[in-house]
């Protein structure tokens, strides 16, 4: 079935976009089942820290996401998933990013390849449907690494306020397909950056 949309941001929640102008914030990072095996989190988190001029937190020993397992679909509910880490989240973190290896879903779509709360604190990425092998090609860990790299920039995006951007090659298109991924940079476009980096309304 083809989804709507890959990204659905969640609800408005004022006042927490002004982290981003404070020095060094703290971007929290927890581990959703993503395999021993993982050894892409330390390039992540470097990438991001230089993009969005946050020190990243490795939340250690990850977190259990399986009561936002829907059973029959066999996929996490990414709402759930959101919900979750936002109560567990340490006060200092200005951000908190969820990162899967996990299969994600909202309800009305039948995939997502992450979520975010809008102008919010909250965001969360997988790499389950950005692996190659899972389309039937070779494995191929720098682009793995690049898609992986663009969905988490651009659902912490979301939570700078940023919405859907019309620019092909901005990290804030929306891809429904990992190709689409691919034709997107792993930075914003001038627009998106200036409204990234601009003060909340009404302050
Ligand atoms: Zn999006
Ligand atoms: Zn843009």
């Amino acid at each position: 079935m083809k989804p709507a949309t890959a990204h659905e941001p969640l609800s408005h929640a004022p006042g927490a976009r002004r982290a981003f102008g404070a020095h060094r914030a703290v971007l929290a990072v927890v581990p959703l089942l993503l395999p021993e095996s993982e050894i892409r989190l330390p390039g992540l988190c470097q990438k991001l820290e230089e993009l969005f001029g946050m020190t990243t937190r490795v939340h250690a020993g990850g977190f259990d996401p399986s009561s936002a397992l829907d059973p029959s679909r066999g996929q996490y509910n990414s709402r759930a998933l959101l919900e979750m880490l936002l109560h567990e989240a340490r006060p200092e973190a200005a951000r908190v990013l969820g990162v899967g290896g996990i299969d994600l879903f909202v309800p009305v779509l039948s995939y997502v390849f992450g979520e975010a709360e809008l102008d919010g604190r909250v965001a969360v990425v997988s790499t389950h449907r950005l692996e190659p092998e899972r389309y039937g090609l070779p494995p191929d860990p720098q682009l793995s690494a690049a898609r992986l790299l663009k969905e988490a920039t651009h659902e912490l995006g979301h939570t700078f306020g940023l919405v859907h951007c019309r620019e092909p090659d901005c990290v804030m298109h929306s891809s429904t397909y990992v190709e689409e991924i691919d034709l997107k940079l792993a930075r914003f476009c001038p627009r998106c950056d200036f409204r990234r980096r601009a003060p909340a309304k009404g302050r």
